[in-house]
């Protein structure tokens, strides 16, 4: 028997070069490996824009296409939407009797989104709704009602499967033996840097070379990129390890990369050629994705099939699952 992971997305836009290289990639090979069932979180994308659910429903398709495309095989990863699962939404409020609001301020990665909307929308936290300081209950819900065992996730998500475990703990020596506690699967893979050289690469920040760019907007933001300020002329020596063209030499144009190190260093390689070089690398590494996403777009029946199936099975295991959660909490009438 395969173990299961389980994980997930929020459907609030398309799909760039950092879920790719960071989390999507990897969920790619897992899927050989493992019994892997992605959840397209619409439930949990609601809990910062609940004002705005044609955003989240939009995003559904386009985020499943961006899966599909990027290599999720349907007969080996189960997709599913998370709206349709209601006993994700029942657990949740079985397990918010399991952990206490101090508990849930304390969790670091809540914490840490907490501090970033109070700078963002300058108050002392008005705007941190009662489902969102829930979601660690509402993920742990997600985990458990699929008897998820292994969860992949970057070290900054770490807190939110230790709060996981914590509330199997307490439901198990409550209600007895019900639930499996899951594991992390620390991701191998590090977060991609935005055009700006911003740690992060995000649709928020502007600095995203997303899987859908077509040639004209690769080449437009690829030539706007960050590149050693001290280079001025093309004989100029430059430093690659502060470029970002060069940082993104990295991820797609690996066979030529020593050249493009040492032409760099030694001033005998001109930024402009050097961008070119890269759009058309990067092209060349997003066609094969553009042509996949391009055959599901215009085969709409095939993405809802798929989904359709991901999420009958799903159901199918939620279902059972939390039989056994209200037999074991005697309300199973
Ligand atoms: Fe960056 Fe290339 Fe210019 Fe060197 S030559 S600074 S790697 S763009």
């Amino acid at each position: 028997m395969k173990k299961r992971i389980l994980t997930g997305i929020r459907p609030t836009g398309n799909l760039h070069l950092g879920h790719l290289f960071g989390a999507v990639g990897n969920w790619v090979n897992l899927q050989n490996e493992y019994d892997i069932h992605i959840e397209i979180a619409d439930v949990q994308a609601l809990t910062d824009n609940f004002n705005n659910p044609k955003k989240v429903r939009d995003n559904v398709t386009q985020l499943v296409l961006d899966l599909l495309s990027v290599g999720i095989d349907p007969n080996k990863s189960t997709l599913f939407i998370q709206s349709q699962i209601p006993e994700i939404a029942e657990l949740t409020v079985f397990y918010s009797n399991l952990v206490t609001v101090s508990r849930l301020e304390r969790n670091p990665t809540v914490k840490t989104e907490i501090a970033q909307k109070k700078e963002l929308f300058g108050n002392n936290g008005e705007s941190i709704t009662y489902g969102f300081l829930g979601y660690p209950i509402s993920q742990a819900a997600d985990i458990t009602i699929f008897n998820g065992e292994l969860i992949p996730v970057g070290e900054d998500q770490l807190p939110l499967i230790e709060q996981c475990r914590e509330i199997v703990r307490k439901f198990n020596s409550i209600y007895g033996e019900t639930l499996k506690e899951p594991t992390h699967l620390l991701s191998t893979t590090s977060r991609v840097k935005g055009l700006d050289g911003n740690e992060k690469m995000g649709k928020s920040l502007g600095n995203a070379i997303f899987l859908v760019d077509n040639d004209e907007t690769i080449s437009k933001k690829i030539m706007a990129a960050i590149t050693d300020p001290n280079k001025i002329k093309k004989d100029d020596k430059a430093n690659p390890n502060i470029c970002m063209v060069y940082y993104y030499h990295q991820l797609v144009n690996k066979e030529n990369l020593k050249t493009v190190c040492a032409e760099c260093k030694n001033g005998t390689r001109g930024c402009v050629a050097c961008k070119k070089e890269l759009i058309t690398k990067m092209n060349e590494f997003l066609q094969p994705i553009r042509e996949k996403r391009k055959y599901y777009a215009e085969n709409p029946d095939i993405v809802k099939e798929i989904l359709e199936a991901g999420t009958k099975k799903s159901q199918q295991t939620a279902k059972e699952n939390m039989k056994k959660i209200k037999k074991a909490m005697m309300i199973d009438y």
